[in-house]
């Protein structure tokens, strides 16, 4: 098969605006970026949400993820296409932005691959709409600000050393996790540590994924905690009047992005929080949106129904118009041998034995989300290399559990690969069975929130906190703020936080490190075992297998 850039590349694309007209938006609605993308106007926005229409959602979730690939993106993307193109329905969907620095890390986009891709590839997976980079700057923007009233006046007398915010790259930089800024001559600012982590972790992300509207974003940046005065109060934008600079640098990246898919299929595209150590799903404006202007919407929760799955159940979906209807949980033959075998070699080779074995992890993975009280439904993504003997062992395995399954060939063949799969979601979407059963009570503090997420999700035995995180704790209850939700930063690779259990583990603690007030994100991250928000490059970046010919047509993007 063609590599996933080139069959994109081959794709004649509709001119966007016909792309839009399939959920009745007018060219008036669009704010064209060229041919293939636009942003969706405030005027079309604000019109649209208050319309009655409210579709159904489909969250895509997945096994938790390994070297071997699930394909949660290539399935929320075929499925979308198989309902739009083969059951002729009213589809949207609505996904995540990639981040950039990875792109130039490790292989594999968040545009889908094969024949279920979002276009145009290579622009979605760089530059867009440059909603990355009004969001680095303005993460950086906020960052200098903050100095230089240390520097200019500081009659608040914050702490340098107690400043929180961090500054931003949508590049993959380790050497930027700590640094000293202002050193040198006392006109270059106060010396202080500070640190950099990538864009799509930063609180800004998170906050232009949950803002209603201009006024909700500014109002959230202005909560946003800046750090602590040298006699430990704390200090939030608001109190230095940066929110409104911050807001208009971000106004314009607040609109959502839409595209299509290689079949056409109307796609946004919007916003990019990371589900490690963010809430992991694109932003609610694009999600509720697309709800107000279809009948069936599909979202994808980033990594492992642990992270991405739980924190769209407990908390995202608080912000939509609706709750999801249906989860489709994916699930790959060589990812479940690899949870069992722990090795990438031989996952090509039939082995009935080590699938057995490595279905514990979909087994719990599928029954976490079932206990949302949200029909699940198993879509295993059919590799090339999987053998009819597995695929059947592995239906049965999930039928035993009292949970539908269907197989899907979108990767290779497109919508054409799943069309069964795709009545039997809408079916379960349509059964109006979903009534959304939270991990956690809204009133519940924070240590019982950790804990009810660690025991029923991860299946932790129980809770085990540093001394640090324990004063952080004793802090947030000193501002009141002991009761927002929780995002729980762990590693995507294992229930637990260390990323060598693999499968299901049990008996095991979670190790909380540190706890992080997100004020205007209106959530505490909760941070385990050894998790970076700035990520590194690997030995062999992809980066060394992309080029551009003299025509601009990129290569070696996947
Ligand atoms: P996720 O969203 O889970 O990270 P993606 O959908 O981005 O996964 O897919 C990761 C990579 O795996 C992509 O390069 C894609 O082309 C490839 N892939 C997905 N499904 C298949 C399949 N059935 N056969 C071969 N390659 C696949």
């Amino acid at each position: 098969m063609e590599s996933d850039i080139k069959i994109a590349q081959e794709t004649k694309e509709l001119p966007i605006e016909e792309v839009a007209a399939k959920v009745d938006l007018k060219k008036k609605d669009l704010e064209p970026y060229g041919y293939d993308k636009a942003k969706i106007s405030w005027t079309a926005i604000n019109r649209i949400r208050k319309n009655d229409k409210l579709g159904k959602l489909i969250l895509v979730t997945s096994i938790s993820p390994t070297p071997a690939g699930e394909g949660k993106s290539t399935i929320t993307i075929g499925l979308g296409d198989a309902i739009h193109n083969q059951l002729h329905k009213n589809t949207m969907i609505a996904l995540r932005e990639p981040s950039m620095g990875p792109v130039f890390g490790l292989k594999g986009g968040a545009t889908g691959g094969g024949m279920a891709q979002i276009i145009p590839m290579e622009d979605i997976n760089l530059h867009f709409t440059g909603d990355m980079h009004a969001l680095t700057s303005a993460i950086d923007t906020l960052a200098a600000l903050v100095d230089n009233y240390i520097y200019q006046d500081n009659s608040l007398n914050i702490d340098p050393d107690r400043i929180l915010l961090k500054r931003g790259l949508d590049v993959n930089d380790r050497t930027l996790r700590k640094v000293t800024i202002g050193e040198g001559s006392k006109f270059n600012g106060i010396e202080h540590q500070s640190s950099f982590a990538i864009t799509v972790a930063n609180e800004l992300m998170a906050i232009l994924c949950l803002a209603n509207d201009i006024d909700d974003l500014k109002a959230r940046i202005g909560d946003m905690l800046v750090g602590y005065t040298k006699d430990d109060q704390p200090v939030y934008v608001k109190q230095l009047g940066f929110e409104g600079a911050i807001a208009a640098l971000l106004s314009n990246a607040l609109k959502p992005n839409m595209v299509q898919t290689l079949e056409h299929t109307p796609a946004l595209v919007h916003g990019g929080p990371f589900a490690n150590i963010a809430h992991g799903a694109n932003s609610v404006i694009a999600t509720n949106l697309a709800l107000h202007l279809s009948d069936y919407v599909l979202t994808e929760a980033g990594f492992g129904s642990d992270l991405g799955g739980q924190k769209f159940m407990d908390f995202v979906s608080k912000h939509l118009d609706k709750t999801p209807d249906a989860t489709v949980v994916v699930a790959t033959v060589r990812a479940l041998k690899y949870q069992s075998l722990g090795s990438t070699q031989d996952l090509d080779k039939e082995n009935l034995d080590a699938l057995k074995d490595g279905f514990k992890n979909l087994e719990r993975h599928m029954n976490n989300m079932r206990s949302y009280n949200v029909p699940v439904i198993v879509l295993i993504n059919r590799f090339a290399s999987d053998t009819d003997e597995e695929v059947t062992l592995l239906k049965k395995l999930i039928k035993e559990q009292g949970i539908p399954v269907e197989e899907v060939r979108y990767h290779d063949i497109g919508s054409k690969g799943g069309v069964q799969a795709a009545q039997a979601v809408v079916d379960l979407a349509d059964s109006g069975k979903a009534n959304l059963k939270p991990t956690y009570q809204e009133n519940d503090d924070v240590k019982t929130k950790i804990e009810k997420v660690a025991t029923r999700i991860y299946h932790a035995s129980g809770v085990e906190y540093t001394e640090k995180a324990e004063k952080e704790i004793q802090e947030l209850e000193k501002l009141g703020k002991d009761k927002l939700p929780v995002i729980i930063a762990k590693t995507q690779f294992s229930f637990s936080d260390d990323k060598k259990k693999l499968g299901a583990p049990t008996n095991f603690k979670l190790h909380v490190k540190g706890i992080n007030l997100k004020n205007g994100a209106r959530f505490i991250v909760v941070t385990t075992g050894h998790v970076l928000d700035m990520p590194g490059l690997p030995k062999h970046p992809a980066a060394l297998d992309i080029d551009v010919d003299n025509n601009g047509k990129i290569s070696g993007l996947f």
